[in-house]
């Protein structure tokens, strides 16, 4: 199955056939960090996100490419206006705060690092920053003017668009049109209007400047998205992202700027996503209605209003949910974000939250206690657990331990605390494998094939990640009926019967496998491609640990009141209760 995207520069959908197969270049302007990242931001990076893993995933569900993913961080350059006046975003900010540029650069881009960890992004194989590819930007610049493409006025460096006859190829604007658009600016040293700057003057007291061929200056906005992305992808590399918003002028620009100096198609595959709007207004900062990440995530003091006091948000949402909602329309969409809109996503998101939590525990459980630690597929069908924390094993099988105390746990530990990326190209984390090859029932198994099969169709139908969700609560409401039946079944995980008693039942270990098989699934399809991150129900060894306690307890429990010792069986349910687990015994076993 091919991946079909929808191209921007040619205005339709298209089979994605990148340049040098399994490897994929790939691109997406990065943010501008002068201010906390914003609910657009999240729309953006979460949608690419969701793009970069599908063509991770690998075969036969997925395209299995091998991306390399490029987002740069945007520190200089990027002025108020797009017609290359105003002042840089980043100096005008530094300035209101009375702190050096660099230190808002810092304070910013951490912080949306921080957003985007917490909405589970996959960080970038290679975050470039503007200013530490000033030589590059420079180079780029004079090769510009060397070949007729650039002029230099005053110690500013402007790129004539006049000489590039294919501007507007993008944008599909009009040469003539854009001319008489930009009449309107002031600046008088371009040749023409639509000119646009490479280089500026730094003017007296402009702190962030180098020294050029042009004299001391700094580089304009779209000329480090060429450079960056040319230095890390190749002159001519697979696919180019960003907003909308940026399409004119600056992926004009970049087209512009890098065909014309290298004679060769800049970018094969364009991918615009689309805007947000905060009911139904169009949001940004200067409207007064801005929502910052933070302020979803953690509130904020008085309540996140507009100017006029008008409440913008009722209440926090967590970053899961956020993402939820996002995936949950189709990247080319607008998305329209409400406090209602947002309560519904993240009923939605708690649903699968829930049915994920209760098929991983009860696939868990349904696990033969021999099995749990000798079983080798146990950590890779439950991918995710590496998240927050390795599954512990009890012998270091390699033998050669670092010291007395480290096991392969510890340091799997300590390398996933020095490497937080989920599963970036730079990291040894390892994909999941497909559960098909478990001793399923017949059932079950085609059930989950033809899940999986809608779930890829749709990812490759230009990543409609909304259908692909669709397909997840499929499995979940399936998967409910398995444990339904399963747990109804003599000796079913849940039915109070002992470990003993399960270990004896010779359907046991078909009915693991199936829960298992829908357990690997759900985890590979929600956690590792679509990146919903539950805590509770996909990650961390503690929660795996803390449920197998559970399970000891309730086995002990049903063995006390086997035995008639219904005293011992209360007090384990009532301090149980105290520490939060209420139990509930049903005619389907117990469950907490
Ligand atoms: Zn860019």
């Amino acid at each position: 199955m091919a991946v079909r995207l929808y191209n921007s520069l040619t205005r339709q959908r298209e089979e994605f056939s990148p340049l040098n197969p399994p490897r994929v270049g790939m691109y997406v302007c990065g943010p501008t960090v002068y201010g906390h990242s914003h609910l657009g931001h999240a729309k953006s990076y979460v949608s690419f996100d969701a793009i970069v893993r599908w063509l991770r995933t690998p075969a036969p569900l997925g395209p299995g490419f091998d991306v390399n993913y490029v987002q740069n961080i945007t520190d200089v350059g990027h002025l108020t206006d797009d017609a290359d006046e105003g002042e840089d975003k980043v100096v005008a900010e530094a300035r209101r705060r009375g702190l050096h540029p660099m230190a808002v650069v810092e304070t910013f881009m951490r912080s949306y690092l921080d957003d985007m960890d917490a909405l589970n992004n996959t960080r970038p194989d290679i975050m470039p920053r503007a200013t530490a590819h000033i030589p590059e930007q420079i180079a780029l610049t004079q090769r510009l003017i060397e070949s007729g493409h650039a002029y230099e006025v005053n110690g500013s460096v402007y790129f004539s668009v006049g000489s590039f006859p294919d501007y507007g190829k993008l944008s599909g604007r009009k040469f003539e049109e854009m001319e008489a658009g930009a009449r309107v600016a002031v600046n008088t040293e371009k040749r023409n209007p639509a000119d646009f700057a490479l280089w500026k003057r730094a003017e007296e007291g402009h702190i962030m400047r180098w020294p050029s061929p042009w004299g001391e200056g700094f580089p304009g906005w779209h000329i480090e998205c060429s450079a960056m992305s040319q230095k890390y992808l190749g002159l001519t590399f697979d696919i180019h992202g960003g907003g909308l918003e940026n399409q004119f002028p600056h992926h004009e620009c970049e087209i512009a700027q890098s065909e014309a100096a290298h004679g060769v198609p800049f970018v094969r595959y364009w991918l615009h996503n689309n805007m947000c709007t905060l009911e139904g207004q169009k949001m940004g900062k200067s409207l007064g209605n801005s929502i910052s990440l933070k302020d979803v995530f953690y509130g904020r003091e008085g309540g996140v209003r507009d100017k006029a006091g008008n409440v913008l948000l009722d209440r926090t949402f967590e970053p899961v949910v956020v993402r939820h909602f996002i995936l949950t329309s189709h990247y080319r969409q607008t998305l329209d974000f409400s406090s209602d809109a947002l309560r519904a996503a993240e009923s939605g998101s708690y649903k699968l939250r829930d049915a994920a939590r209760e098929l991983h525990r009860a696939a868990h459980v349904a696990q033969p206690p021999s099995a749990v630690s000798a079983d080798p597929s146990r950590d890779r069908s439950d991918p995710s657990r590496d998240r927050k924390g390795a599954v512990s094993q009890p012998t270091d099988p390699s033998g050669d331990r670092g010291g007395a105390t480290s096991t392969s746990a510890d340091r799997a530990q300590l390398r996933q605390a020095m490497n937080p990326l989920p599963h970036g190209r730079g990291s040894d984390r390892p994909h999941a494998p497909l559960p098909s090859s478990l001793a399923t029932s017949d059932a079950v198994r085609s059930a989950l094939a033809e899940i999986e099969q809608r779930f890829a169709e749709a990812m490759n139908e230009d990543f409609n990640t909304a259908a692909a969700i669709a397909t997840l609560f499929d499995l979940a409401k399936r998967s409910g009926e398995w444990l339904r039946d399963g747990l109804a079944a003599p000796g079913g995980a849940g039915s109070g019967a002992s470990a003993g008693d399960r270990d004896a039942d010779p359907k046991f270990a078909t009915r693991a496998a199936d829960l298992r098989a829908a357990d690997g699934l759900m985890q590979h399809l929600a956690g590792d491609v679509l990146g919903f991150y539950w805590p509770a129900a996909l990650g961390g060894a503690d929660n795996g640990k803390q449920d197998d306690l559970i399970r000891l307890l309730i086995d002990l429990r049903a063995e006390a009141r086997k035995n008639k010792d219904f005293a011992l069986g209360d007090q384990i349910r009532q301090r149980l209760s105290a520490l939060g687990v209420e139990l509930r015994d049903g005619p389907q076993g117990t469950t907490w």
